[in-house]
């Protein structure tokens, strides 16, 4: 956990920790000589002189200042290192998820980067003073007690040394019984949360299907799965708390023993025994501080480690060569070669082959799950190849640098993701060095001067939670002007399966046909007017390209292209049938 700890520290912070640990030490012996300073206090006071006693108060009370001195001082420093900690990690936490290779994202590595980014800044700024302090000086303050009773009394020194590791043993092993129950119940939290997300997030689909209730869906698996891990934590913290409470009445008749059987024997005065006892009572009460913040110790040892993997989480594989030949707004020509690839073992693309031509437009069709999603993100460079080669103007996909192929290519995603903020700066998301005039161009070509027209506030218009405000067909022309505005020279689009209006299919058709850039796209079509505007078009089904060419050339040859190109033309016959007869 230290080790962690350190990573995270930022280095300029870093240089306060030798201040911080040196200081740490001076406020254990210092709070140690003062338990141990009530033993000649007390014997001089009893003593022949007991004036005496004064010079003995007098270093208690030296001590004692020194003490609240260090200690604020060690404060000072503590949150130093705590408000480094909370600023720079929630930076480094940002600044890596960009750049994470998307496989990364699993649902458990989500669940811990969600966890880690949620943790509050408060706790990570006062992790150091109010808890990593008070945990040192409890484990340190026995140990420099013990050394101090060495002075004293060998015997009770002896007793103290014998005591400490039996005591920490028995609260190790206490907090390990404890721990493992405490990760299964995190863990089944955890699962909890991420299943009421969901449930919160699927209730229209889940309502659609009748399975409205918690215990019908996964919800109902998860917590039944908290109550079991609740109760397995109560059964075990039962005899990890009775072990640890057994261990201290031991180590207490041993001292208390010891100390009596010397007074019996004339070794120790009475006053030395009154304080020896007091004495014993400080060496016991940080073992009660340790068990007592030893719950927190683990929680926040888990947030570290989440930080940690999420501020080490392994990086975009670096490039080879950042030399890419085409500039930003040059439309590349793109050539599969033999590509394979497949999730998580799962074959999806078998050996494609296809060359896309510079400025081209491309129509991806075939069959639901057929692998078109799948060439988009290869073409984004959001996954890379398991076999063969993406060359884009020649070169290598996986030998451009991220930053280049970030910038060589704009997307617009079937579900387009708004985040609650301006429609303009949801379109300058796409290009945010972009000056106001490109982004009335975007929104005009993506017809979303429309909508803007229509609202009291225009572009400044807030689109609300995941923009919630707008309409589907809406939120996808915002996304639509926010890739236009990105001069990349390569544009793809998985088009929207879902029935759009026929105004807003129309206005994405003519939005990509209009926009002046020169660029090569790639369309993922599922509407005729779309298909209709391309220059090529693959067929994919089962992740093979079962054709490819012009329109003219598939329809002609009578295939797989053919046959979706007639049912389209006959369905788009109904619609317009039906358009007609709803009109008359
Ligand atoms: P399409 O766009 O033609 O509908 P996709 O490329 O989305 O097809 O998916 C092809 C296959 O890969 C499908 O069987 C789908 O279930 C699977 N698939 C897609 N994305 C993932 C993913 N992230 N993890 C695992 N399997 C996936």
């Amino acid at each position: 956990m230290i080790g962690t700890l350190i990573r995270l520290i930022p280095g300029h912070a870093r240089g306060q920790l030798t201040t911080y640990v040196v200081l740490s030490l001076v406020s254990v012996i210092l709070r140690a000589a003062s338990a141990l300073l009530l033993v000649p206090i007390l014997v001089a006071l009893f003593g022949s002189n007991p004036g005496d006693a004064w010079s003995w108060v007098g270093a208690l009370t030296a001590v004692t200042v020194g003490g609240w001195v260090v200690d604020m001082v060690l404060a000072r420093i503590g949150f130093g290192i705590g408000f480094a900690l909370a600023d720079t990690t929630q930076h480094a936490m940002a600044d890596r998820l960009t750049v994470t290779p998307l496989r990364w994202f699993t649902a458990d590595n989500t669940a811990v980067a969600r966890q880690a980014i949620a943790a509050s800044a408060p706790e990570l700024v006062g992790f150091v003073a109010n808890l990593l302090s008070p945990f040192i000086g409890a484990l340190l303050l026995p140990a420099a007690i013990t050394v101090g009773l060495f002075f004293v009394s060998w015997q009770v020194g002896v007793a103290g040394a014998i005591a400490l590791p039996f005591l920490l043993g028995a609260l190790a092993a206490s907090q390990r019984l404890v721990r493992k129950a405490d990760a299964a119940d995190t863990a089944a939290h955890s699962a909890l949360t991420e299943r009421l997300v969901e449930f919160a997030r699927t209730q229209q689909a889940l309502r659609a299907s009748r399975r409205v209730t918690a215990a019908r869906s996964q919800t109902g698996g998860a917590i039944t799965a908290v109550r079991g891990a609740t109760v397995r934590l109560l059964l075990f913290q039962i005899p990890g708390q009775l072990l640890f409470s057994v261990a201290s009445q031991i180590a207490l008749i041993l001292l208390a023993g010891t100390i009596t059987t010397l007074t019996l024997r004339g070794d120790l005065g009475a006053p030395a025994a009154v304080a020896l006892m007091i004495v014993m009572v400080r060496f016991l009460e940080p073992f009660t501080v340790l068990a007592d913040l030893s719950g927190a110790m683990e929680s926040s040892r888990g947030l570290l480690e989440r930080l940690n993997a999420v501020t080490t989480a392994p990086l975009d594989e670096q490039s080879r060569n950042d030399q890419l030949p085409s500039g930003e707004s040059r439309a590349p020509r793109i050539e599969f070669r033999s590509v394979e690839f497949g999730y998580q073992g799962t074959p999806v693309l078998k050996d494609m082959t296809f060359t896309l031509e510079p400025g081209s437009t491309t129509a991806v069709v075939g069959p639901s799950g057929s692998g078109k999603s799948t060439i988009l993100s290869l073409i984004a460079g959001l996954h890379r190849p398991q076999r063969g080669q993406i060359l884009v103007d020649g070169t290598d996909v996986t030998a451009i640098d991220p930053e280049a192929r970030r910038a060589l290519v704009s997307v617009v995603f079937q579900h387009p993701y708004l985040f609650d903020g301006t429609i303009a700066d949801n379109i300058r998301v796409g290009h945010p060095e972009a000056g106001d005039d490109a982004v009335h161009r975007a929104m005009a070509l993506a017809r979303v001067d429309d909508i803007v027209e229509r609202l009291p506030d225009g572009a400044m218009s807030r689109v609300g939670e995941a923009g919630t405000a707008l309409s589907g067909g809406e939120r996808q022309r915002v996304s639509i002007a926010r890739a236009l505005v990105k001069p990349a020279g390569v544009l793809l689009i998985d088009e929207a399966t879902s029935a759009l209006d026929t105004e807003n299919e129309a206005s994405i058709t003519q939005a990509i046909s209009d926009d002046p850039h020169r660029r090569t796209r790639v369309i993922i079509a599922h509407r005729l007017d779309a298909i209709r505007n391309a220059d090529h078009v693959l067929f994919v089904d089962h992740g093979e390209i079962v054709e490819q060419g012009s329109i003219d050339e598939l329809t002609a040859r009578g295939g797989r292209f053919a046959e979706f190109w007639r049912r389209q033309e006959t369905s788009a016959g109904w619609q317009i049938a039906a358009d007609a007869a709803g009109r008359a």
